[in-house]
């Protein structure tokens, strides 16, 4: 299987989804990158996110390469999200359709991978994380990056070409695929010229501040989410750091020059 058969077969998955599982949560076209599993930034994520971290190999032992893709819910849902202190069920409920809808893609794409005579992991989209520190040991958000889905804006969420207002999920493989050219620039405003702050200014929990990201209290907010949406599952969401913000559909920060080649 080569690179663009493993783009269009993602793309495919998401798209008949929500026919195929009858979700309630609608998804645009997810992204799709790659990194190679011996990049030198995924042995400085044991500096930058935990001593803990993974890298590729602890997963597969002659890890090739890792696949990153961003599913951006469609606009509605974020739009839902605007307002009220809370987050709208519509949000909470994308966040659990999406973890399922991410488990799905995994296992489909380990069985055609096994199919072709390649291994690959199955990680979960979320829920990964030390209880304690809250600190995950395989980012889906820091390899997004290595793998030139987009760059970081001040709410500490990856931005991509299609925003941010959607999940992220990776799988490792030792199928060998060239990996994706990394964005050397911003894709957020305020770290552009600083302007916007908007997701400062959106978070109802004061977790997020130009000084930087308090987890603790973003967690708490979104603990007060899953309590009020436990009939639904695990919602332990918030998102009014995405909610209508210029960033969260695309990159709102123009550029010279061309896109990277994802689907
Ligand atoms: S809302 Fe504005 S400041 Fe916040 S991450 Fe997006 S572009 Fe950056
Ligand atoms: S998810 Fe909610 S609580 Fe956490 S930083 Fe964003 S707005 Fe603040």
């Amino acid at each position: 299987m080569n690179r663009r058969e493993l783009q269009n077969e993602i793309t495919a998955f998401v798209r008949t989804y929500p026919e195929t599982r009858h979700t309630a949560t609608r998804w645009q076209d997810p992204l799709v990158a790659f990194a190679a599993a011996d990049d030198p930034l995924f042995l400085q994520l044991k500096e930058v996110v935990s001593p803990t971290h993974a890298l590729p190999g602890d997963f597969i032992a002659d890890a090739q390469t890792v696949i990153a893709f961003f599913i951006p819910f469609v606009r509605e849902i974020n739009f839902s999200n605007v307002g009220d202190p809370y987050s709208s069920e519509a949000w909470a409920r994308a966040y659990i359709e999406t973890n399922r809808l991410i488990r799905d893609l995994n296992g489909y794409i380990q069985e055609r991978l096994r199919q072709c005579g390649y291994e690959s992991s199955n990680l979960p989209a979320t829920h990964n994380f030390d209880e304690k520190t809250l600190v995950s040991d395989w980012s889906h958000k820091h390899v997004g990056y290595i793998a030139g889905l987009g760059n970081f804006g001040l709410h500490q969420m990856l931005i991509t070409n299609r925003g941010c207002s959607g999940r992220l999920g990776s799988i490792v493989t030792n199928l060998k695929v060239e990996p994706t050219p990394r964005p050397d620039r911003e894709y957020c405003l305020y770290r552009k010229n600083g302007s916007c702050g908007r997701c400062i200014r959106q978070c109802p929990n004061r977790a997020l501040t130009v000084e930087g990201f308090d987890r603790h209290r973003c967690y708490e907010r979104c603990l007060d989410n899953a309590r009020r949406y436990e009939r639904l599952g695990l919602a332990d969401v918030c998102g009014k750091c995405l909610a209508h913000v210029p960033c969260a559909f695309a990159n709102p920060v123009k550029h010279e020059g061309s896109e990277h080649e994802m689907v």
